[in-house]
């Protein structure tokens, strides 16, 4: 959990009035958030429900990470870019509708892709990292580096009609190299439903504020596994694994 910031003005007390009469939020709740800093890591099909959730609720500062420009593929679900950013930088795209949500907000961009020589600095001073990307490698550089400085981690998958969520705490939870030793080879382009992905964004971004505001019971040490096909929904418990080479020896 973060430091309150500041107060609210009136004007955030009537945009945030539904959730600050939620059971456990309330005016503290809401000045976490707005104290908080959260890297958001991919602004695609899990990126853009999440960040935009995030930006909705009133997350102080934002800042998002994505390399890629908009392409025609996208636009069956990574609903922040619309016809007009094809060929713009994702990261501009979604500041530009973002910053109509919420002029409270303030959201930093970076177009970078992710690896183990910027990582320290692009996520520094995160207060927590969303992982809304589609490959296994950036996640395993994000995990590492939120275990080098105990920062909790929200990560997100989909894949078809199915997704998981887990959300991981360093020293306390298991990292994803405890649950995954090598990772995936990618093949081909994804299939995925715009909806598919649209929720697994939404548990992410409900994940991270738990995590800053105390709210309910995040999914510590669960996984959230979600199959919109079958409409099949399961939570699972999850061990770290002694040994693990990221996580193993903090505590
Ligand atoms: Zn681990």
């Amino acid at each position: 959990m973060v430091e309150g910031s500041a107060v609210l003005d009136e004007g955030e007390r009537n945009r945030y009035s539904r959730q600050l009469i939620l059971d456990g939020f309330g005016e503290e709740a809401q000045l976490k958030l707005k104290g908080a800093k959260v890297a958001v890591v991919g602004v695609g099909g899990l990126g853009s429900p999440a960040v935009t959730y995030l930006t909705l609720a009133g997350v102080g500062q934002i800042l998002i990470i994505d390399p890629d420009p908009v392409e025609g593929t996208n636009l069956n679900r990574q609903w922040l870019h619309w016809e007009k950013d094809e060929a713009h930088p994702k990261v501009c795209s979604a500041r530009e509708k973002l910053r109509q949500m919420n002029g409270h907000v303030k959201v930093e961009v970076q177009q970078e892709a992710l690896d183990h020589k910027n990582v320290d600095w692009l996520l520094k001073g995160a207060d927590i990292v969303l992982d809304c990307l589609d490959n296994w490698q950036g996640r395993m550089e994000i995990n590492d580096q939120c275990v080098r400085t105990r920062t909790p981690l929200v990560h997100g998958a989909v894949d078809g009609m199915r997704g998981q969520v887990t959300t991981i705490v360093p020293g306390r939870t298991p990292c994803l190299r405890c649950l995954l030793e090598r990772v995936p080879k990618k093949e081909g382009a994804m299939p995925i439903l715009g909806a598919v992905a649209g929720m697994g964004g939404s548990v992410q971004a409900a994940e991270a504020i738990k995590v800053l505001t105390g709210l309910g019971d995040p999914l510590l040490s669960r996984m959230f596994l979600f199959d919109l096909g079958e409409m099949e929904f399961e939570l699972i418990e999850l061990d770290r694994k002694s040994g693990c080479p990221t996580c193993g020896s903090i505590q």
